[in-house]
């Protein structure tokens, strides 16, 4: 174990620890180096992609404190959508998830219905599936 400065293909540097034999250390260097992005640049890569698959996301209502919360936990959800997305079996099922989250943007503008999603531990996808009764 040890720890390195390494420079990402984005061009941002960052300490890290890397764990496991001295090669493969080395091949971790060299990923860093050519194909990551530093932590920063990838979540605004995922925003800008979120963007660009769901829209602009609505203003959401509530006490100043839970809508800032509120909004971490929509972008939260909407990674995790991605997620899904991206490991889609069918462009049927795909297409379902992009619409499905495209309307949960759209109805779901209370800070409070994300916050009491995330405090009852579900996923908000799921959450909103059962209370519209929707599914692929
Ligand atoms: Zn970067």
């Amino acid at each position: 174990m040890a720890h390195y400065n390494v420079t990402y293909s984005c061009g941002h540097s960052d300490r890290v620890q890397l764990f496991g034999s001295y090669e493969d250390r080395q091949r971790r260097i060299e990923w860093f180096q050519q194909e990551a992005v530093c932590p920063a640049c990838y979540k605004a890569a995922k925003e800008k992609e979120a963007a660009g698959l769901f829209g602009d996301l609505p203003p959401l209502s509530g006490s100043p404190k839970q809508v800032a919360w509120a909004e971490k936990l929509r972008r939260d959800a909407m990674t995790d959508v991605q997620k899904d997305i991206q490991e889609a079996k069918s462009d049927e099922f795909r297409d379902y998830l992009i619409a499905i989250a495209k309307r949960m943007i759209a109805e779901r503008t209370e800070a409070k219905w994300w916050i009491d999603n995330k405090v009852n531990g579900q996923n908000a996808r799921c959450r909103f599936e059962e209370e519209t009764k929707i599914s692929a």
